[in-house]
């Protein structure tokens, strides 16, 4: 996504708003943007300031990509799905965006500095403020994937606090799960309780997202236990910005203040 911003000169917007009918082999035409940047519904809108990339006589053309940057596009087009948002028909059209999140929807501009961006470069959580009456914070954490899907993993929340000191144990806290202690995988059975099918969450008419225990009991039974496979993210680079989005969180400037040695 960033080896395409920069290449091309693209606007967050102009980044956001790409779909696979904008890349045509080696050329890459500009004219939607997706905005506005934290808005809901996103809506696909004329690119700022008219600057359309794209073969109409008034414009520059479409944007020329090196070979090298074509085929990551191609690649990254075989592996993306349509968006799974929930702007609806109004909203951007559920069209087929090169460059989503996890889940099928938009990166929010907003956020995007802390995450995924500050987990990634610095291969921390960053630490979160106190809000009164709501949460007391939590210091900034080594970021905790299960790779049981392979790379880069899929992190687990809430993550474990650093090691310190030359002893360790895994913690044993309250509302901290054991990562250490084989799961149960519940999804890999229907949910005798609410009928929820294999792959799916449980659901219950008070909208609470609790796995039934009935399930769980049968995912056991059927053998759908594993252990997790842990590791943590080493940094890539902790002084990485993302261009474009700079409202980088509190946590970030500080963080120089947590070595990186003490991963567990
Ligand atoms: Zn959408
Ligand atoms: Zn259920």
């Amino acid at each position: 996504m960033w080896t395409v911003c920069a290449w091309c000169g693209l606007r967050w917007g102009e980044l956001m708003g790409l779909q696979h009918h904008h890349v045509a082999a080696t050329r890459l035409t500009i004219d939607v943007q997706l905005g506005p940047p934290d808005g809901r519904p996103f809506e696909l809108e004329p690119p700022k300031e008219g600057s359309y990339r794209n073969d109409h006589p008034h414009y520059f053309g479409a944007v020329d990509l090196p070979p090298f940057l074509a085929a990551l596009l191609t690649r990254q087009m075989a592996d993306r799905h349509p968006a799974s948002c929930d702007c609806g028909d109004d909203g951007c059209g559920g069209g087929r965006f090169l460059f989503l999140n996890k889940r099928g929807g938009h990166h929010l501009h907003g956020t995007y500095a802390t995450h995924p961006w500050e987990k990634a470069v610095t291969g921390w959580v960053p630490a979160r403020r106190p809000r009164r009456g709501r949460s007391s914070g939590a210091p900034a954490r080594p970021v905790m994937v299960d790779m049981a899907e392979g790379w880069p993993g899929v992190p687990v929340t809430p993550t474990w606090p650093a090691a310190s000191g030359t002893t360790w144990a895994p913690p044993v806290v309250r509302g901290l799960p054991r990562y250490d202690q084989p799961v149960v995988d519940a999804r890999a059975v229907d949910c005798p309780r609410c009928r929820a099918a294999a792959g799916k969450a449980c659901t219950s008419p008070s909208g609470d997202k609790h796995t039934h225990q009935p399930r769980i009991a049968a995912a056991r039974a059927a053998g759908h236990i594993r252990e997790l496979g842990l590791t943590s993210w080493l940094p890539i680079n902790p002084r990485m910005t993302p261009p474009q989005v700079t409202a980088l969180a509190p946590g970030v400037a500080g963080r120089d203040r947590h070595p990186h040695d003490p991963h567990p």
